[in-house]
């Protein structure tokens, strides 16, 4: 039921108080392009002039009454309206509560303030716990999540998105620090004992929504003992605890970066997947990541910082830095002195320390640790080198004693690389020649190849971490947290944000279906009949718009395909994608032809996404597709004397039978053509996306999942402040709103007969005689008699189901009595 727990008289006496006055006018939300929503009432419906403001009666909504202020569960509010969930959001929020659910979301609103809500005795407080006996929380997802995995033996996923400083890491940390807490609680020799916890003997009364979280699986018992079970006293982490917890200070030096929106903004997607033994202890952690943003190690904004790292590790051990040969300070550094250098409050040196502490925790040794450094050092003696150009426009290096420092530091002949750099051997024809580079050729070239050290070396450092963590045993199951940015729309959306909102349209898709499934199980439960019908729901052809291929091709194909083409450009590929959806030649078969409009300008589409139509421009698209380095290069550090640096680049070693000496086409493209490459050394960054993804999709489809949705209140990171327009936008992208769409068009309310029956018998005075009658049947009187339309309510066999807004109408007329 709906109505709010129960409170203090002087609490019901102010309730009472507001309700009488809430019941005086007819109060409604009227749209404001300022504060999305104002609160007013209808002073006349029709003709005359409002008090206020004259709105059209369409763009108005109604007003929840204040019993239903601050409710914990938005799909509890009886009129499921825009702007009642954001007015229900913003007062709790403005309480302290900052998580609020909504149907199958937890929707968790950034605080910026440190808030005492995750300590342990919080922990505790939501050990063995049902959702509804304890306020929102993220430890409620997780607790779910950990007993679930343990009565039905099913993987479990927690989906965590929102935009950038939303709060997405910091929500995954929470999730690991209470599974850490609770799995180090399972104490071994009561793994056999019975479980405390059972769904089946669970009064569904108090669990409006919640339930249909649940698949209806019966407890097994021979499954369900051991998780879930005794807490003993709090031990302290043990060790493969604390190296999981520990994996993250790591990832975060290497993959998150300070930026405009967020002082420690992780700059690459991850899903981590903690594993656990049968009898609920920890077995082991896997981490996959997604995207890293690595054009940040050259360039960024002028308000932004490279990768922690950089600055972690120039406020570091003095003997280190010498021998990394880092001599002075970020000044001295091309890569790091044309950008921000500080975050405020943050100390680079602690954090080192931090950082140094973590990585021997987590188990690298000092020579692996020396690994990490050098690849970053050399990133920033590379940043340094000076390339100019002769007359005739060729690239020289007029001092050697920088590539001496890199060289050094990367285990590479000098003169091997120097030449790889300025004149790399290309095919020309069928012979091979030295081609001299221009200057600006050459400092895109080492740009790229600074890139991909950084994300090969990131590469490294994760596998080296899933080394330590990952012990995977069949027996063994696992709750996954992904971390993921959300969708994005930008002044300017460029390729990057092609491949984040694919992504988020196939989560979003993933989550459609769930919820369409569990509806539709409860409503066969229930016995109700329920008509499937796609409410343009289906998001498939805008997914297959841009990953189709085979017989049909999707615009990352298209791109595929150009990156091969002799001569192909941006606006050649933009062209082709016009010609594949726009025009009267155009295949209706086509996946997604009515979801895809060109742009006004030369070189863009746009993409009617799920949460918006987005524009696209294409400037650049065919180089970050085939993100290419010169062959030369890579070859060169193949042969690296450095064991980790060969490592790194071992893909492209010469494969023996090569006829042509060292060197090779221009780059990886045109070469893997002509040569015989390692097979799987080559891949554009759309397949290698497409493959992760479709990886990622089908884990989470073998899992339960949960969705977390994180939500960033301002934009000048203070506490206490809603900007209710950018709440609104963030609620509208991120699925809430259309998964409460998608409640609506179902029976989003639902009780059972008893409780139905107990609230609303006052109603319906005479109908059900005294004594017992069935509670089917005593539903179906008191209905007749409240004349309610068959349309709005449906009778199951153990509830009674409704519309959106049925319920508030029985309150209401209970309110009158
Ligand atoms: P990005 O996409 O940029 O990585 P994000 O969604 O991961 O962003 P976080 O890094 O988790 O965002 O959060 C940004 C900052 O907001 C944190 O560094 C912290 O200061 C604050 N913050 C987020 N969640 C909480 C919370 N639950 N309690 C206190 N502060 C928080
Ligand atoms: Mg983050």
């Amino acid at each position: 039921m709906p109505a709010p727990r129960p409170s203090e008289s002087a609490e019901a006496a102010r309730a009472a108080a507001q309700q009488a006055e809430f019941n005086e006018k007819k109060w409604v939300w009227v749209p404001d392009e300022k504060d999305g929503y104002l609160a007013g009432w209808v002073s006349k419906e029709e003709g005359d002039f409002g008090e206020f403001r004259t709105v059209p009666l369409y763009a108005l909504s109604k007003m929840n009454p204040p019993k239903f202020d601050r409710v914990e569960d938005i799909a509890d509010l009886t009129f499921l309206n825009e702007a009642s969930v954001v007015n229900n959001l913003r007062l709790r929020f403005g309480s302290g509560a900052i998580y609020t659910y909504s149907g199958l979301f937890l929707v968790a609103i950034n605080p910026y303030q440190t808030l005492p809500l995750y300590s342990d005795a919080i922990i505790q407080q939501y050990r063995n716990k049902r959702r509804d006996e304890n306020p929102p929380h993220i430890f409620a997802v997780a607790e779910r999540a950990w007993v679930n995995m343990g009565e039905e033996r099913e993987n479990q996923s927690i989906l965590i998105t929102g935009e950038s400083g939303a709060g997405k890491t910091e929500s995954t940390k929470k999730v690991i620090q209470y599974l850490a807490a609770i799995a180090t609680d399972v104490h071994p020799s009561h793994s056999r004992s019975p479980t405390i916890v059972s769904t089946t003997t669970m009064p569904n009364s108090g669990l409006p929504r919640s339930d249909s979280f649940r698949r209806g699986h019966a407890l097994s018992s021979s499954v369900s003992s051991g998780i879930g079970s005794h807490l003993t006293a709090r031990g302290r982490l043990g060790l493969l605890e604390r190296q999981i917890l520990q994996a993250n200070p790591i990832l975060e030096a290497f993959g998150n970066a300070q930026t405009q929106r967020n002082n420690n903004s992780s700059r690459f997607g991850k899903f981590v997947r903690i594993t656990f033994a049968p009898d609920g202890s920890i077995a082991g952690a896997n981490i996959d990541w997604y995207l890293l943003e690595k054009s940040r190690v050259v360039f960024r904004s002028e308000a932004e910082r490279s990768f922690h790292v950089f600055y972690q590790l120039m406020a570091g051990s003095g003997a280190l830095k010498e021998s990394l040969l880092l001599g002075g300070g970020i000044e001295d550094y091309e890569y790091l002195n044309k950008s921000r250098r500080e975050v405020d409050g943050v100390d680079d040196k602690e954090e080192w320390s931090a950082l140094k502490g973590a990585l021997d925790t987590v188990g690298f040794t000092p020579a692996e640790q020396f690994d990490l450094f050098r690849i970053v050092a050399a990133i920033l003696h590379i940043g340094n080198i000076t390339i100019t150009s002769t007359r005739a426009d060729d690239a020289v290096m007029p001092d050697p004693s920088q590539a001496e420092r890199v060289c050094h530091l990367l285990g590479i002949p000098v003169p091997e690389f120097t030449r790889a750099v300025l004149r790399p051997r290309t095919l020309a024809g069928r012979e091979w020649v030295s081609q001299a580079r221009t200057k600006q050729q050459a400092i895109v070239e080492l740009g790229a190849l600074c890139k991909t050290l950084y994300e090969k070396s990131f590469g490294a450092l994760v596998d080296k971490i899933n080394l330590a963590l990952d012990r995977p045993s069949s027996k063994s199951t696992f709750i996954g947290v992904l971390d993921i940015a959300g969708f994005e729309i930008f002044e300017i959306n460029a390729y990057e944000q092609l491949l984040i909102n694919y992504t988020n349209e196939k989560l979003q898709q993933f989550f459609n279906h769930h919820m369409f499934v569990l509806e539709q199980e409860e409503y066969a439960r229930e016995g109700i009949k329920w008509e499937y019908v796609n409410f343009g729901l289906d998001l498939q052809p805008t997914i297959d718009l841009i990953e189709a291929s085979g017989s049909v091709i999707g615009i990352l194909s298209c791109l595929d395909e150009e990156c091969i083409m002799p001569r192909a450009t941006d606006l050649t590929f933009t062209n082709k994608l016009h010609g594949l959806w726009v025009g009267q030649d155009t295949e209706p078969r086509h996946p997604g032809r009515d979801k895809y409009e060109p742009t006004r300008f030369d070189q863009g589409f746009i993409i009617q996404h799920y949460a918006a139509k987005v524009e696209y421009r294409t400037d650049g698209w065919l180089e970050k597709n085939k993100d290419p380095l010169n062959d030369n290069l890579t070859r060169v550090l193949a042969a690296s004397s450095d064991r980790y640096v060969a490592s790194l680049f071992a893909e492209y070693a010469e494969a023996p039978a090569t006829p042509v000496g060292p060197g090779g086409a221009g780059n990886i493209f045109t070469a893997g053509k002509k040569r015989a490459m390692k097979k799987g050394a080559f891949r554009t960054v759309a397949q290698r996306h497409k493959e992760q993804l479709s990886s990622l999709m089908s884990q989470l489809q073998a899992t339960q999942p949960h969705f977390v949705r994180c939500i960033v209140p301002n934009s000048n990171k203070k506490p206490g402040r809603v900007d209710i327009p950018l709440v609104l936008d963030q609620l509208r992208c991120n699925g809430v709103l259309e998964g409460i769409r998608i409640a609506r068009l179902g029976y989003p309310n639902r009780l059972p007969f008893v409780e139905f029956r107990q609230r609303y018998e006052v109603l319906t005075p005479g109908i059900i005689p005294r004594g017992y009658m069935d509670g089917r049947e005593a539903c179906r009187r008191m209905v007749k008699s409240l004349e309610l339309d068959e349309a709005i309510y449906k009778i199951g066999t153990s509830k009674i189901f409704f519309k959106a807004g049925v319920l508030a109408e029985l309150e209401e007329r209970r309110d009158m009595l």
